[in-house]
C-alpha cells in the first residue's frame, strides 16, 4: 500500500515532462487560462495527489487511500500520468470509476498472465527505420515521440524501446528520407506515443514536408490528446493541419462516453469544422466499456459530433493488462447488440491485431 503523504499541492514533474521543449515557464500571477503545455506539466504523476483530487482518501486532508484500491507501490517506470482535464471527469469517491481504472496503477498489473508479453505485436520485427514501422502495404506508421499526454494502463506500447522524438532534426530527417525513398507508401500515420504532444513548430514542419513528397496522398494522426488534453486543439494547431497540401485524417482514441465533456466537444468540432475527417478508435476493456449500453452511448455521442467510429480493438496482450481483457466471444455478443441499436455506420469494426498478418483481423 502506498502511504506516502503529500504535503503540498504543487505538482511533481516527471523526467519526460521536464524534457518538454515547447512553451515557456508557467506564470501563475495572471488570470489567463494556462497553456496546454502548462496543463501537461501540471499533470498528476503522484498517486496520493490524484487520490486526494478524486476523493479517494479516507480522510479529507489526504490520508491513506481507500482500502478498495490495491495500489501498485512503487509504481513501475510507466508511472501515473493524467492531466487535470481528464481527471476532472472522474466521478469523485468511486474506486470503480471507468476513467480512473484506465490510469491508476494497481497490483492487478502483477497478476500472472500466460500469453501476455512485453511486445505482443512483435513491432520490433517491422522496423522500416528507427522510428518507422511498416506492417501493411502502402501505409507506414511513424513513432513521432515516446511521450503521451496520459498513460493508459492497458497500452501495448508501455514497454516500447523507441525513445527518440521528431523534435530532433536528425531523427526527423531520417524519417522523411526513408518515406521519400519508398514510392510504395501512400499514407503516413503519425503515432507514438502521441504525436500531438509535439510542439507546433515540429508538427508544422512535418506536415509541410510530408505534403511535398509526391507519392504521399494522405496523413493520418492517431491521438488521445483531444480527449486527454483538449486545449491542445487550439487555433494554431488546426491551422497547421488545415494548411496541409494532402488530406489529414484524425483518429481519436476514446473508450468511454464520460471521456467526452464540453471541452472535448469543442476540440472535436474545431477539427471537423476545419474539414478534417475525424474517426474514433476504442479498446474493449473489462469493467470500463464492456457493456453494450456504454458503447452505444459512446458511439451516439461521437456520431453527434460527426465522428465515425472506426475500430473497436480487442486488447493487445501486453504484460500487466490481463485484468482488462474481455474474451472474444463476449466482444462478439456486444457487437451483435450494437448492430441492433445503432445505425450501420455507427458500429465500428471489431478487430484484433495478429503479428505477421497483412491487415488487422476483422472479428465482426
Ligand atoms: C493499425 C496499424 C496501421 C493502420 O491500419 P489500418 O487498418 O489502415 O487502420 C498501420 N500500421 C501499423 C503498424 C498498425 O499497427
Ligand atoms: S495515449 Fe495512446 S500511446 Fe499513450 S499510453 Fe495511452 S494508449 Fe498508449
Amino acid at each position: 500500500m502506498m502511504i506516502v503523504r503529500e504535503k503540498s499541492p504543487v505538482s511533481f514533474q516527471s523526467a519526460d515532462q521536464r524534457k518538454d521543449s515547447s512553451g515557456g515557464p508557467g506564470d501563475r500571477s495572471d488570470t489567463r487560462d494556462p497553456s496546454w503545455q502548462e496543463v501537461l506539466r501540471e499533470a498528476y504523476t503522484s498517486v496520493p495527489r490524484l487520490l486526494k483530487r478524486v476523493g479517494l482518501t479516507t480522510w479529507a486532508d489526504g490520508g491513506p487511500p481507500s482500502p478498495a484500491l490495491p495500489l501498485l507501490d512503487p509504481p513501475d517506470e510507466f508511472g501515473l500520468l493524467a492531466p487535470e482535464p481528464f481527471v476532472s471527469r472522474i466521478r469523485p469517491g468511486d474506486p470503480e470509476d471507468p476513467l480512473l481504472r484506465q490510469i491508476l496503477p494497481t497490483t492487478e498489473e502483477l497478476l500472472p498472465c500466460p500469453g501476455f508479453c512485453v511486445d505482443p505485436l512483435r513491432e520490433e520485427d517491422h522496423k522500416l527505420a528507427g522510428a518507422i514501422l511498416q506492417k501493411y502495404t502502402g501505409r507506414c506508421l511513424v513513432l513521432t515521440t515516446s511521450r503521451c499526454a496520459i498513460h493508459c494502463r492497458f497500452c501495448f506500447r508501455r514497454f516500447r524501446s523507441f525513445c527518440g522524438s521528431l523534435d530532433d532534426p536528425a531523427t526527423q530527417m531520417q524519417v522523411l528520407r526513408t518515406i521519400e525513398a519508398d514510392r510504395s507508401l501512400r499514407e503516413v500515420i503519425l503515432s507514438g506515443g502521441d504525436p500531438l504532444v509535439l510542439g507546433d513548430d515540429t508538427l508544422g514542419e512535418l506536415v509541410e514536408r510530408l505534403g511535398k513528397i509526391g507519392h504521399l496522398r494522405r496523413i493520418r494522426i492517431h491521438s488521445r490528446v483531444p480527449i486527454a488534453l483538449p486545449q491542445r486543439i487550439d487555433d494554431q494547431l488546426v491551422k497547421i493541419l488545415a494548411a496541409s497540401k494532402i488530406p489529414v485524417y484524425m483518429v481519436v482514441h476514446v473508450n468511454h462516453p464520460r471521456e467526452i465533456d464540453t471541452n472535448v466537444e469543442t476540440a472535436i468540432r474545431r477539427l471537423v469544422q476545419s474539414g478534417i475527417p475525424v474517426l474514433s478508435q476504442s479498446v474493449l476493456l473489462r469493467r470500463v466499456n464492456d457493456r453494450a449500453q456504454v458503447l452505444v452511448e459512446l458511439f451516439e455521442k461521437l456520431l453527434d459530433l460527426q465522428v465515425i467510429p472506426y475500430y473497436l480493438h480487442q486488447l493487445d496482450r501486453v504484460q500487466g493488462a490481463a485484468h482488462f481483457e474481455v474474451d472474444e466471444s463476449g466482444g462478439l455478443k456486444i457487437i451483435k447488440t450494437l448492430r441492433q441499436l445503432l445505425p450501420g455506420y455507427g458500429v465500428p469494426r471489431y478487430v484484433r491485431e495478429v503479428p505477421g498478418e497483412r491487415s488487422k483481423l476483422i472479428l465482426a
